[in-house]
């Protein structure tokens, strides 16, 4: 299950573990709205969950996603391009579209 984080609204807490701390919730269960301990308000706080995504091209690659970056009005740089593909597309140029079918079978 996650785990999220609250902060009480309210500075002026009894609460002994202070103002913020982490609850396992099924990411189904609604977001509490008062503390558990001391039943002051609390508000969920936007954290970033452990979700990696990749972050380079080399890794983008190797995960078998496509990248493009756009150069120009109508031409893209394919800077995942695998062997055989075109490291440029460009609109029109129907052989220039990555060979994306070819990624999704395996
Ligand atoms: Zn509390």
């Amino acid at each position: 299950m996650p785990i999220y984080e609250y902060a009480h609204n309210d500075a002026n807490t009894n609460c002994p573990k202070g103002q913020t701390f982490e609850m396992s919730q099924s990411i189904k269960d609604d977001a509490l709205t008062v503390c558990p301990a001391c039943d002051g308000a609390v508000r969920r706080l936007i954290s970033a969950p452990g979700i990696c995504t990749p972050k380079t091209n080399a890794e983008l690659k190797n995960l078998g996603f496509t990248k493009l970056v756009k150069r120009d009005t109508g031409v893209y740089e394919n800077v995942t391009a695998v062997g055989g593909e075109s490291r440029v597309m460009e609109a029109g140029k129907p052989e220039t579209i990555p060979h994306v079918h070819k990624r999704i079978s395996d």
